[in-house]
């Protein structure tokens, strides 16, 4: 594979990273960012891209697949170099620079790195009935409404995937039944009383036993504690458990890290020379994980990063609406 050579690498092409991108170009800086997934967006993209989003500062309401658009027409000024559905695995440090190699072999030399990997590789945990059924009836993710359109669906889980998607797919399949194995709901408290007030069954201290179907999927049984299985039609179900998240190769590049996040200072630097961190990655006393949280980070990650490359440049870097 080709190395390829940036100013500054990003690792993850979430809302942090697409931001970032976009402030790589306005700082002039020859941009290139790589993510694991095939697709730009981060957990918007992956886990709700129907999703109304009520707290990115001026937008009232922004539908997540609205938002990653508007960012990646942003982050298109910057002409980043996107390397998709490739991880980043090993980085060294040279005199004035940083490799970084991706699982396909290609290596990236960089003046600086950011990384705004989230919450890592993000894999959903599995349902252990479900198997062999993936793509055959069962789905971890709802990245549109329109393939439910009429089907009995099973929603197992009780956050806010499952009760978000129970509320989204309500008017458009013929029934929805939410199984959760405990009384209690993570999801939020909002959401939880518009799923009981609509015509959503909800099947608690209840775990999806069984997945049946000749080739795709017919039926499921589900089983409420100390009772008998019950049978239930389901042409789809969607396992919304959470995710198991791994900054996997990342724990091997000597950060320092405080329970699966990285450690920065006030400029988002990493304890690694020429290596900052912005979004959910990051940790520091205080932190919270929003986007709009991540994205004041991407700004002074990549201005600073920028002095990082070239000593002779400032940490501020202008009013865009001057330039
Ligand atoms: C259901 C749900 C609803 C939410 N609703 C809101 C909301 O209303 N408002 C709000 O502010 N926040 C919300 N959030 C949280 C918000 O999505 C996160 O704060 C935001 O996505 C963080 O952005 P990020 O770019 O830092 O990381 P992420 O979005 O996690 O993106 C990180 C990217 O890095 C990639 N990556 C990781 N490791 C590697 C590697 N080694 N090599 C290459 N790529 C890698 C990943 O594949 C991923 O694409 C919600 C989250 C969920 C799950």
């Amino acid at each position: 594979m080709d190395d390829l050579s940036a100013d500054l690498l990003i690792i993850g092409a979430g809302p942090t990273g697409l931001y970032a991108a976009y402030y790589a170009g306005f700082r002039g800086l020859r941009v290139a960012v790589v993510d694991s997934l095939p697709e730009l967006g981060g957990q918007i993209t992956a886990m709700y891209p129907e999703k109304a989003i009520l707290d990115v500062a001026g937008f009232p309401s922004v539908k997540g697949r609205d938002l990653v658009e508007g960012l990646v027409a942003q982050a298109a000024t910057a002409d980043p170099a996107y390397l998709l559905d490739r991880s980043a695995t090993t980085l060294e440090h040279g005199e004035d620079a940083v490799t970084v190699t991706l699982d396909d072999g290609t290596r990236v030399v960089a003046g600086a790195v950011l990384i705004t990997a989230g919450i890592g590789k993000f894999s959903p945990r599995p349902l252990p009935a479900g198997e062999g059924w993936l793509g055959r009836g069962m789905e971890f993710f709802v990245p549109s409404f329109a393939p439910y359109a009429g089907k009995d669906v099973v929603i197992v889980g009780g956050g806010d995937s499952a009760f978000d998607w129970a509320q989204h797919l309500e008017p458009v399949a013929r029934t929805v039944t939410l199984v959760h194995r405990r009384d209690a709901f993570r999801a939020h408290e909002r959401t939880v009383t518009a799923v009981r007030a609509s015509s959503v069954e909800l099947i608690t201290r209840a775990q999806v036993t069984a997945l049946r179907g000749n080739g795709h999927l017919t039926e499921v049984e589900v089983t409420v504690d100390g009772e008998d299985a019950r049978v239930l039609p389901a042409q789809a179900v969607v396992a919304a458990l959470g995710f198991i998240a791994d900054l996997g190769p990342l724990q091997t590049w000597g950060l320092t890290t405080a329970k699966r996040h990285v450690v920065v200072d006030s400029a988002m630097r990493t304890n690694l020379p020429r290596v900052f961190a912005a979004g959910d990655i990051t940790e520091y006393p205080g932190k919270v994980r929003l986007i709009a949280v991540g994205f004041g980070e991407a700004a002074t990650a990549v201005n600073n990063a920028a002095v990082a490359i070239d000593p002779t440049a400032h940490v501020f870097p202008g009013h865009s609406s001057e330039a």
